[in-house]
């Protein structure tokens, strides 16, 4: 990798760490010609890994850029936040991609976003949610479903 300072196309591996729970690893390179050191991170890139299978069959290549957007436009209530989060939140469903899924469709991008966000703020996760005519099952909370409560005894509680 050539040296982001002065541009020589030589530099040398100072330090890596492998991420315990992401397939990723952080490396701290040192230019030799210069010795400005700087990180980088190396990550499995789903667009090359991966095709996205549209439901007419077609594979077409992910693209991160576009999925950046779209989570952005989530944010409508908070725009700052998008500014700060969209890209780790972007690079956290195509990790996700990348080790779970066997194909990739568009259904799968729209519904690993939406848990991703839901985990990160609700409300990006609704407005997601609706821009994309995701069909969500909402869980009433402090009411559980008669299923949820298992089969009916007919006893009374005991004291
Ligand atoms: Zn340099």
């Amino acid at each position: 990798m050539f040296c982001i300072n002065c541009f020589h196309t030589n530099t040398k591996v100072a330090n890596s760490r492998p991420n315990k729970k992401q397939p990723s690893i952080w490396r701290r390179r040192q230019c030799t010609h210069c010795g400005t050191i700087f990180t980088t991170y190396e990550r499995p890139s789903l667009a090359d890994n991966k095709p996205v299978v549209l439901p007419s069959g077609k594979a077409d290549t992910f693209n991160l850029g576009k999925l950046i957007l779209s989570i952005s436009k989530a944010f409508t209530h908070a725009p700052h936040e998008a500014e700060y989060n969209a890209l780790w939140l972007a690079q956290t469903v195509e990790d996700t991609l990348s080790t779970e899924q066997e194909i990739v469709t568009p259904e799968d991008i729209e519904a690993t976003t939406h848990a991703v966000l839901k985990r990160f703020d609700e409300l990006a996760a609704i407005q997601y949610a609706a821009q994309h005519q995701l069909i969500i099952s909402l869980k009433r909370r402090g009411r559980p479903s008669l299923r949820e409560r298992g089969p009916r005894t007919g006893e009374l509680p005991s004291r």
